[in-house]
């Protein structure tokens, strides 16, 4: 079932919760034991991230650098069959423009219709270390909002080679990334907005948003949205702050503001479990917040352990 179909058939608030695909090398086991304890909050969906590869530099015994590319989280596509097949829910995998070109995705589309997955959250990606900025492959995707036009025209039979015949048309829902605190590249939130729009006139059913602190900035980004004409269902996503590390890495990675007082709170704990325990609460209280003002999703950012979703989620559903 579609993502916005759960949505629209629902007049409560939905739990959902994003995974990474397990580091190379790991079994699917680890994934099905972070999954287990979130069960028991029927999340109609599950959202499994894409990873692009990487570049790095090995030193060689002759001082010079070799440079190698590899993908430590495959499987993307393979972990969202297992779960529509174990769970019996609907997964929805994040696909990227980065390292695509348009034949490639219109085949990994494929692969996923045939496989009954009817769901995609639709991004551009981020640039490979070693670029400054985002590199479209030739012939591929620069913007998202390419790339939603391209599930969108395939969802109406059209496939990138026009001579063939009695194609049959895809049935994905889209989502797509929204920034309360503006994409980091966009020069204002409002040029990063029009952009966004872009995205769902291109065919997004839903946005779903970069993980925030403060839900004053969630609800400011909704309204903007709203007067610049987006209707679409805007879904907040939640993360628990975790770690006193977590105070450099959240801003660096994700380009997000922390509360004075969260900061506050974290740095006077003395261990990271004090620190697990400020991040369940203070995302206890968001939540609270966001339900009372009729949000159709809460989507939890799980990265690994789900120990602090699940004390959140007890309190919220
Ligand atoms: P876009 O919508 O293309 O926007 C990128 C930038 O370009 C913005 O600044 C925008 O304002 C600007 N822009 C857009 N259109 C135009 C235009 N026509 N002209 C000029 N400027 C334009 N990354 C991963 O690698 N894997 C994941 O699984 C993943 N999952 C994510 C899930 C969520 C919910 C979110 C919020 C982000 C996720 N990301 C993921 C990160 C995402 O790929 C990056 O934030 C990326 O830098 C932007 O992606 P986008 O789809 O928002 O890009």
């Amino acid at each position: 079932m579609k993502v916005i179909d759960h949505i629209n058939g629902s007049d409560k608030t939905i739990f959902s919760f994003e995974i990474l695909p397990p580091l190379k090398g790991q079994n699917i086991q680890n994934i099905y034991n972070n999954i287990d304890p979130l069960m028991d909050f029927n999340p109609p969906f599950v959202n499994v991230t894409y990873h692009r590869e990487e570049v790095v530099y090995k030193r060689l015994e002759s001082g010079l650098l070799e440079q190698k590319v590899i993908k430590k989280r495959p499987g993307t596509v393979g972990i969202c069959a297992a779960l529509q097949h174990k769970y019996k829910i609907d997964a929805v995998p994040h696909i990227l423009c980065g390292g695509f070109n348009q034949e490639d995705t219109e085949n990994a589309l494929i692969d996923l219709d045939f496989l009954g997955i009817e769901n995609v959250l639709a991004l551009r990606g981020d640039s490979v270390k070693g670029e400054v900025y985002f590199q479209a492959e030739a012939n591929g995707h620069k913007y998202a909002h390419e790339l939603v036009g391209q599930v969108n025209a395939m969802n109406k039979g059209i496939y990138l080679d026009s001579e063939l015949q009695n194609n049959t048309p895809t049935n994905f829902s889209i989502g797509v990334a929204g920034y309360p605190e503006k994409h980091f590249e966009a020069p204002s939130i409002n040029n990063d907005i029009a952009h966004l729009k872009k995205k769902v006139d291109a065919g997004a059913d839903y946005i779903v948003t970069q993980l925030f602190f403060d839900n004053s900035k969630y609800f400011e980004y909704v309204e903007k949205c709203r007067d610049a004409g987006i209707t679409v269902p805007i879904i907040p996503g939640i993360k628990p702050i975790a770690t006193k590390k977590h105070l450099s890495i959240l801003p660096h990675r994700f380009h997000v503001d922390l509360p004075d007082n969260l900061v506050r709170e974290v740095l006077n704990c003395k261990d990271n479990k004090e620190v697990r325990q400020v991040g369940v609460e203070w995302a206890i209280e968001q939540c609270k917040e966001l339900k009372a003002a009729k949000v159709p999703v809460l989507h939890f950012y799980s990265m690994g352990k789900v120990d602090n979703i699940q004390k959140i989620a007890k309190e919220i559903f």
